[in-house]
């Protein structure tokens, strides 16, 4: 038998099950290397029809079944082309939207981290994620001819979750990705994958029914290194998008597939003479308290300039942060940070007290002895610029504020709060030159001016949503085209029009 026709009967045999529901038993294999490889390994990548028949809604105990089962999904999904992936976005946006409250407690009580008001908003604002609707062929016309550039299909994307929005995070990517034309498995953080797995059910039960695809989007139900692992190299998976801390980011690198990496941020906020500190103060409060300070692009430390630095704090009193004396913030820091010897290059490195991320600031202002109210969000006190609340990514309800002597002190003491890791930093400034250096100093993926954080995610500013911002890999903000090949297709000489 010829290559080519090899090649085509089994594309037929994958279309023809696809469109049973079923999983070709030796999948299209791109090459004839990979087809031995295939029969070669038993159970590592290769379920057949009946072991995808073993998750129930797109839920899976196995990660190699997970993936085939999305395989066989996409091929529904291609079969059923554009209206197919507008009618799941639609899905998955009214859901989020319907269960925004049940989830949102859900997700709460599995992880322990945030605050319920939060987590209920970040579902409902999926219906702000980009869909079908972002695609747009690129044509060209000339002597020659026409050509069209059209973004098309990678086929299974593998995504990795993290804990901080396990659900918006899981439905953002979903609406990006299968707006794409993709189908999706997930590895969701061990700490929020019940939640996870529970809209994963309802996402895929909805889309049975209404679009007759089943496992478009799976999951594994108990995810683990050894599942994250699996799905890496499983051979269907053809793109990883990773949303987590600085690990997850380099084991995706190392993987050897291309990986869309939404890594962490310490984001830095400047404050000069020239800001209004009453709105400063406000957008601080805003930002850094949403969510507990869960958000990676949350604010996480602030310079300010020596000469507005006290109406700053107390434009933050007068808008409800609370102050902590220095002593406060000594048994703060002790609660929330270890030091453990051996780590770094010989010296004590800080380790975050887990028991401490992402909770209330009554709770915290209790470990440093203080006593607030309880609808209290943000605490906050001075402290140095090589302070461990400044240079650690705490994820905490507590700003630390540090005086600068000029602006370019400011910005050099940001650059290295962030660390470089390009994500996300903020100015409260009317001068376009402050602004200019900072944002050209800095060089981050989202540069916010006089807003709060979410004004650079569509909440406030323009823009559109995304849960996952391709920083270290440069994709930015995730949207459907990131989940997409560009492929070009050519006519010669002709179907030019004039
Ligand atoms: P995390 O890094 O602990 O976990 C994220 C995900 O990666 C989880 O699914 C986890 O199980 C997995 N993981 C962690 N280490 C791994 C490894 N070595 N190999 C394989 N998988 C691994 O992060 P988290 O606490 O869940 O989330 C907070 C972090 O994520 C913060 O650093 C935050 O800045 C970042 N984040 C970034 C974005 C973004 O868009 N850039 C969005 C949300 C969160």
């Amino acid at each position: 038998m010829s290559a080519i026709n090899e090649t085509l009967i089994r594309d037929v045999v994958a279309e023809v099950l696809g469109r049973l529901g079923q999983a070709p038993a030796a999948k299209a294999a791109p090459s004839s290397a990979s087809s031995k490889e295939t029969c070669a390994r038993s159970g590592n990548g290769h379920a057949t029809a009946s072991t995808i028949g073993r998750g129930k809604h797109g839920v899976f105990q196995d990660a190699n079944e997970a993936c085939e089962a999305a395989q066989a999904g996409f091929l529904q999904l291609k079969q059923k082309g554009v209206a197919a992936r507008a009618k799941v976005v639609e899905i998955v946006k009214a859901l989020a939207e319907a269960n925004a409250a049940e989830w949102g407690r859900i997700e709460l009580e599995e992880t322990k981290i945030g605050r319920l008001d939060h987590k209920i908003e970040k579902l409902k604002i999926i219906k702000l994620v980009p869909g079908v609707e972002w695609l747009h062929p690129d044509g060209r016309s000339g002597d020659h001819g026409i050509t069209l550039e059209e973004y098309t299909p990678f086929g299974v994307v593998g995504a990795i979750t993290p804990s901080t929005h396990s659900v918006p995070t899981l439905s953002g990517n979903i609406v990006n990705i299968v707006a794409a034309g993709n189908a999706v498995v997930f590895n969701a953080h061990p700490a929020a994958a019940k939640c996870a797995a529970l809209a994963v059910r309802a996402y895929n039960q909805a889309i049975a029914r209404e679009v007759g695809i089943e496992n478009l989007v799976t999951i594994v139900e108990q995810p683990t290194l050894e599942t994250f692992k699996a799905i890496c190299g499983h051979e269907a998976v053809r793109l990883l998008c990773v949303t987590g801390g600085p690990g997850v980011v380099k084991a995706a690198m190392q993987v050897g597939k291309r990986a869309i990496c939404a890594g962490p941020g310490n984001p830095p906020v400047l404050v000069d003479d020239t800001a209004c500190m009453k709105r400063a103060a406000r957008f601080i409060i805003q930002g850094a308290a949403y969510d507990n300070n869960l958000l990676c692009i949350g604010e996480k430390e602030v310079f300010v300039l020596d000469t507005v630095a006290d109406q700053l704090m107390a434009e933050l009193e007068k808008a409800g942060a609370v102050r902590l004396s220095p002593a406060q913030l000594e048994r703060l820091t002790k609660e929330a940070f270890a030091f453990k010897e051996g780590h770094g290059a010989g010296c004590p490195e800080p380790v975050v007290n887990k028991a401490l991320i992402g909770k209330d600031a009554a709770v915290l202002a209790q470990a440093a002895g203080a006593n607030v109210p309880d609808k209290t969000e943000l605490l906050f006190a001075e402290t140095t610029k090589d302070h461990v609340f400044v240079k650690e990514e705490q994820m905490m309800p507590f700003i630390p504020i540090v005086r600068v002597k000029s602006v370019e002190a400011g910005i050099e003491a940001s650059l290295v709060a962030e660390h470089n890791y390009k994500h996300t930093s903020i100015i409260h400034s009317h001068d376009v030159e402050h602004m200019t250096a900072m944002a050209r100093a800095l060089d981050t993926t989202l540069f916010i001016k006089n807003g709060p954080c979410m004004a650079g995610l569509g909440l406030g500013g323009e823009g559109y949503l995304s849960y996952s911002i391709a920083t270290p890999t440069g994709e930015g903000v995730t949207n459907p085209r990131t989940f997409t090949r560009v492929r070009r297709c050519v006519m010669v000489d002709n179907l030019r029009i004039y």
